[in-house]
């Protein structure tokens, strides 16, 4: 009998080769070959006799090749091949497929399966460009029942088959996965383990995993075709709520536990909230006040706080954690803040310093790009309690930062992190790992303090309780990706802009027309404003776009715009010039910066009220709508001009016709989710986030909030309607499942 964990070589047929090719495919164990869903389904309950075919209907009709062949015409190659039925024939077409040239036999069994047409000339039947499977050759018939006989009682014909993608260039075909997989269904044990509770399973009316399995692969013939093609049988859905159950099980445990950790009580007084008024330099939207109001509560809880504030670009989420900041420096917690880039970092040192030094808060910046000297000096400051806002990079991660009694860690625009990674981040901020980084090193300090019994009296409480984290992000996730993504954290929303702001006006124009560009954006200057004109630099060809690029600026600087002033940044300048030139334009001292996206993220110059992109076309739309997100941040009208040089896909230009007509963040993260599919939607791939076999975020949506409701509704027993021993079974399996799949061990 074989087990879900056998090893797939003890299937029958699958020697030492093709276990190499299924290793390919990420088909490791028996359980992975039977997760191997078909990708369609063939009806070939019906096999049609081809004298009774008409125009238009779809159909499955299995002859014998009686001859096919390749001619060519004026404008392509077409491969043509003729079916028979006794004396019946039916003539399939296939454009540019050389590739078809010698894959037929006279006198092979084949189906093939599509659109039955009307010959606009000859008025005969065809099918042009079936689906098609080769069932026999007319060597396999052996003698007395022939192919044809011999077909019929195979897998192929008069039931739904399933079609499968095949492996190994062509050498696996749909045809061996049928066999190997019908192969390994038939020796497979008969006592799956049902992991999932009983009351869930009633829940959701789910069959049993063999049952599953089975008709997954091998529907009855009373099942619903459309349900098959859209994965909605039953089989289906037990297969695919089974592995979202397991994965939304793993991050509400780790919500759980996060919640049952011991925390910091922060008090949020009357002084507190005087302390917080008087550095606001506007009135809080109502937004801003609601978020607040719940970051505050989680603040105030003695648990750790998991938050992720989501608000799209210009939303002001920067307002929200200086008020968190304040919250725990009040309470004589050290705070740290973490941007994604060196210049994000800056600016919100700027900002803070704006903001808050005035009130007597003591900021400090550390950055990878810090003087040897100046760095020691800072860590100092930190170490000793000083520095009350410590801003950084996420290097302050990966660097060995001692707090004296950190209290809130901020990450900034996280935007680009998955689940996976995230979890992994959150694990050294604090998670009781025993590397040594923001959390840990200060709760070992302060455990060696109470030891060593020098806690002054005027320090807070010291304790070995965990920082709370604010994680915030500019991309508005939809809700599917979000409750996968950020299924271990708590989430708020910022669904407002701050007043006064008018929408952005957005154009694509090719970049022959640039002239009138130029025209434009001198206009712009002239009435006062900034512009940003902006330069794709994609990792694969940095070295020759960044020059681009510098030519670019060469060009708009010398000439175009000669008599103004015009300022480059990009990532390779040296962290004094990169200051210094955004410092110039956060001033207004250049009227024009041309960059590369290292002004993607967060970067705030309100007085910039237009953005040129050249070549649009290669950007991503998150990216574009983070970058336009620099400008319409000020009273004035603000207008990006997408500049597209050059071919542009299909793709492509659904991108930039999205840009023109939304700037609602959401609806663009909907979009781009759709264009790319989920692993790419952080530009992180598989990385970022769980990997599926069988489920689909954008097309199991439901589900997904089904398993994340259930998943918390059996971490919340033991009760009436879940045993413990029903728990411990689904914990067990969830965390095999975290350790194979997702190899993190840690969590449960
Ligand atoms: P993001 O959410 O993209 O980080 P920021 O925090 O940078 O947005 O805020 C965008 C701009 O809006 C900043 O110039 C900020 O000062 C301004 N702003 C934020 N909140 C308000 C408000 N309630 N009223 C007026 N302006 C605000
Ligand atoms: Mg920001």
């Amino acid at each position: 009998m074989l087990e879900l964990s056998t090893p797939v070589q003890y299937v029958k047929g699958v020697g030492p080769r093709i276990g190499e090719i299924l290793a390919a495919k990420g088909i490791l164990t028996v359980g992975d070959l039977l997760y191997y869903l078909p990708f369609r389904y063939e009806d070939r309950l019906n096999p049609r006799g081809i004298s009774e075919l008409r125009a238009g209907e779809m159909a499955t009709v299995i002859g014998e090749v009686r001859n096919s062949g390749l001619f060519r015409t004026r404008r392509m190659p077409i491969f043509q091949l003729t079916v028979g039925q006794g004396r019946s024939r039916l003539k399939c077409l296939w454009f540019n497929a050389t590739y078809l040239q010698d894959k037929f036999k006279p006198g092979q069994m084949i189906a093939v399966y599509g659109k039955v047409e009307e010959d606009q000339h000859s008025r005969e039947l065809q099918i042009v460009q079936p689906q098609f499977e080769v069932l026999g050759d007319p060597a396999d018939s052996e003698g007395n029942g022939g192919a044809e006989k011999k077909a019929a009682e195979s897998l192929e014909i008069g039931r739904i088959v399933p079609i499968y993608e095949s492996a190994g260039q062509g050498r696996l075909t749909p045809r061996w996965f049928r066999r190997a997989i019908r192969t390994a269904l038939d020796n497979l044990t008969p006592d799956l383990p049902e992991a999932i509770p009983a009351i869930v399973r009633s829940r959701l009316a789910l069959v049993s995993p063999r049952e599953a399995l089975w008709s997954v692969h091998w529907p009855e013939p009373g099942e619903s075709f459309q349900d098959l093609q859209s994965s909605r049988t039953p089989a289906h859905i037990r297969l695919i709520f089974d592995e979202l159950f397991f994965v939304e099980l793993g991050l509400e445990l780790k919500r759980r536990q996060q919640k049952a950790k011991t925390g910091i009580a922060f008090k949020l007084d009357q002084r507190v909230r005087a302390a917080i008024k008087k550095i606001l330099p506007f009135h809080p939207t109502p937004a801003q006040k609601r978020v607040l109001k719940e970051i505050a509560a989680d603040m105030e809880q003695p648990h750790p706080m998991r938050r992720l504030l989501q608000g799209d670009v210009g939303s002001g989420k920067t307002i929200v954690a200086f008020e968190a900041a304040i919250i725990a420096i009040e309470n004589g917690y050290q705070v740290a803040l973490m941007a994604p880039t060196e210049i994000l970092a800056q600016q919100h040192y700027f900002s803070a310093r704006r903001i808050l030094e005035e009130a007597g808060y003591r900021i400090v910046l550390l950055t990878g790009s810090l003087e040897a000297d100046r760095k020691r000096e800072v860590r100092r400051h930190i170490a000793q309690g000083n520095a009350q806002l410590v801003i950084g990079t996420h290097a302050l991660l990966e660097e060995k930062v001692e707090f004296s009694n950190p209290g809130l860690v901020i990450v900034d625009e996280q935007h680009r992190f998955g689940v996976m990674q995230r979890l992994k981040l959150m694990r050294k901020s604090g998670d009781g790992s025993e590397n040594a980084h923001v959390g840990t090193a200060a709760s070992g300090r302060s455990a060696e303090r109470a030891v060593n019994g020098k806690s002054s009296a005027a320090s807070p409480q010291v304790t070995s309780a965990e920082p709370d984290v604010l994680v915030m992000t500019a991309t508005p996730i939809p809700r599917t990706l979000a409750l996968t993504l950020y299924g271990d954290l708590d989430v708020s929303v910022l669904d407002e802009l701050p007043p006064g702001r008018t929408p952005i006006v957005t154009r694509c124009i090719s970049d022959d027309r640039s002239p009138e560009v130029w025209d434009f954006v001198r206009k712009q200057v002239t009435a006062g404003h900034q512009v940003y004109v902006v330069y794709p630099v994609i990792a694969e060809n940095e070295e020759n776009e960044l020059k681009a690029a510098v030519k670019m600026y060469r060009e708009l600087s010398s000439k175009i715009f000669a008599d103004l002033k015009v300022g480059l940044l990009h990532g390779r300048l040296d962290a004094d010039l990169k200051d210094q030139v955004m410092r110039m334009f956060q001033k207004g001292e250049l009227q024009i910066l041309v960059a590369t996206t290292v002004i993607e993220v967060g970067v705030d110059v309100p007085n910039a009220t237009v953005m040129v992109i050249e070549h649009a076309e290669r950007f991503g739309l998150a990216q574009l709508h983070q970058l336009r997100g620099r400008i319409g941040r000020g009273a004035a009208k603000s207008f990006c001009i997408l500049m597209t040089g050059g071919k542009v896909t299909e793709e492509g230009q659904r991108r930039l016709d999205a840009m023109v007509k939304t700037n609602d963040g959401f609806k663009i993260a909907e979009l781009d989710l759709e264009l790319r599919g989920p692993g790419e939607f952080f530009g992180t791939r598989q990385a970022g986030m769980p990997s599926f076999r069988v489920a689909n975020l954008i097309r199991d949506g439901q589900l997904l909030e089904a398993a994340k409701r259930e998943a918390a509704a059996v971490i919340a027993g033991p009760n009436s309607e879940i045993s413990g021993e029903e728990i411990s079974r689904a914990l067990v399996q969830m965390r095999t499942r975290w350790q194979h799949t997702y190899g993190l061990v840690e969590v449960g």
